[in-house]
Order: structure tokens, then C-alpha cells, then sequence
């Protein structure tokens, strides 16, 4: 099967040298993309700005910005069989780019912020993707209620959802502690593990979806 996989933040500029993002560090999702490539499929990677490096074998698309991840994503899904959506895309990015490095000049700065698009809401009904579509979750209160919130509204087949608040997982750690919220209404809490652990239990889990319902 085809995977796309979306990793990493997205970073979002306010001049030419300073830029909006976030604490994701790719890890989850290039740890999914060295799992599905492990068990024999084919995988493209589409990437915000991180410190590692892709698996052998992957190919890698980077990009910079929600838009360009966006962009990326609508050209290349009409190939994937299963889409997985583990970037950090920021939700906001600035209104008007300054041309030139701003001055500190004034006391106070305010920055206007406008809607990224949503890449993950946009798979069924804007790309009108009919394949497995995997969505992340990541929250700080309410982790089912959200989950499942978003499970629904963005048609997924699956949402993985972690608890950010949490220090000891999640942002920038090789570990992580996931809950799994299936489309049919199950649930599967997976044990604290290493990324790359959970990465192919998801895997393994992805595959033996039912398929065929939508494409
Ligand atoms: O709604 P929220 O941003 O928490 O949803 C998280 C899920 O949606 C993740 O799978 C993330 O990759 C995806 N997402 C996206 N495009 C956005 C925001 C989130 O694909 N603009």
C-alpha cells in the first residue's frame, strides 16, 4: 500500500527572520513512516522543519509552512491508500509578512493572526479522499471527548490521541502513551512504549482496518 504521512511543525513567518511554530519534533510520524516502510510499503513523508533525518527509502517532501504542507498534501494523496496526519500544523499564521526584519522600536507589537487551512479536514470532502485516513489528537483536557469529537467531524478512521500535558511523553520525548479511537466506536488504550514501538502496533493496526467502505 501507499502511505502519505504528515510530520513535524510547521513554521510560519513573521519577517525574515523570525517565525511562529511549535514543540513538535517529527518523531511520532517518522517513526510511523520507518514502521510502514519496515512492512513493506511505500511511503512519502511530507515534513516541517526537524532535526532528523528521514528513513532510507522514504520520500521525503519538505516543507516550511501549513500552506505548503497543504499544497504538498493535495498533489499527493490522490496516490496514497492509507493517509496518516501526525504534523503539528499551526492553526494560525501571520495576517501580513513584514518585507523586512521588524525594529523594536515600539513598546508594544501586535501581530495578526488568520486561519491555516486544515489539512486533515480537508481529505474527504475537499480532496475527496476515499482511503484509510488516520488522524492525531494531541490535548490537554477532555482527551476522549475531543478525540472522538474529531474523529467524527473530519471522517477519520482513526484518531490517536495523547495527553500533552503530560512532560514525561509526547513533545520531543522517544516515548509516548496513546489511546486509540476507532471509527466503529472501539477504543484501545496502547502501553507506555518507545515511538518506534507504538509506531508499529499503528502500523499493524492500520492495515487490518476494514477497507472499502468509502473508496
Ligand atoms: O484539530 P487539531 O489540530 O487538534 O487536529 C489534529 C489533527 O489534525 C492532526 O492529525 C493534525 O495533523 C491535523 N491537522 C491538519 N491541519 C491543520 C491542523 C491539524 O492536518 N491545519
Amino acid at each position: 500500500m501507499h502511505f502519505l504521512i504528515t510530520a513535524g511543525p510547521t513554521r510560519e513567518p513573521i519577517d525574515p527572520v523570525r517565525y511562529l511554530s511549535n514543540r513538535s519534533s517529527g518523531k511520532m510520524g517518522y517513526a510511523l513512516a520507518a514502521a510502514a516502510l519496515e512492512a513493506g510499503h511505500e511511503v512519502t513523508l511530507v515534513s516541517g522543519p526537524v532535526a532528523i533525518a528521514a528513513p532510507a527509502g522514504v520520500t521525503l517532501v519538505s516543507v516550511e509552512t501549513a500552506q505548503e504542507m497543504y499544497d504538498a498534501v493535495a498533489g499527493l494523496i490522490p496516490a496514497a491508500d492509507v493517509a496518516i496526519f501526525c504534523a503539528a500544523v499551526a492553526d494560525y499564521r501571520v495576517a501580513s509578512v513584514a518585507g523586512e526584519k521588524i525594529k523594536k522600536s515600539e513598546d508594544e507589537l501586535t501581530l495578526r493572526l488568520v486561519k491555516n487551512p486544515d489539512i486533515l479536514g480537508s481529505a474527504r470532502g475537499v480532496f475527496g479522499f476515499g482511503g484509510i485516513l488516520v488522524g492525531f489528537a494531541a490535548e490537554t483536557n477532555d482527551l476522549a471527548m475531543h478525540a472522538l469529537d474529531k474523529l467524527r467531524r473530519k471522517e477519520c478512521d482513526l484518531i490517536v490521541a495523547n495527553d500533552v500535558s503530560r512532560s514525561d511523553i509526547a513533545f520531543d520525548r522517544d516515548v509516548n502513551e496513546v489511546s486509540l479511537f476507532f471509527a466503529d466506536g472501539t477504543r484501545e488504550d496502547l502501553p507506555f512504549a518507545s515511538k518506534q514501538e507504538i509506531a508499529d502496533t499503528l502500523i499493524a493496526r492500520i492495515v487490518s482496518l476494514p477497507r472499502g467502505e468509502r473508496q
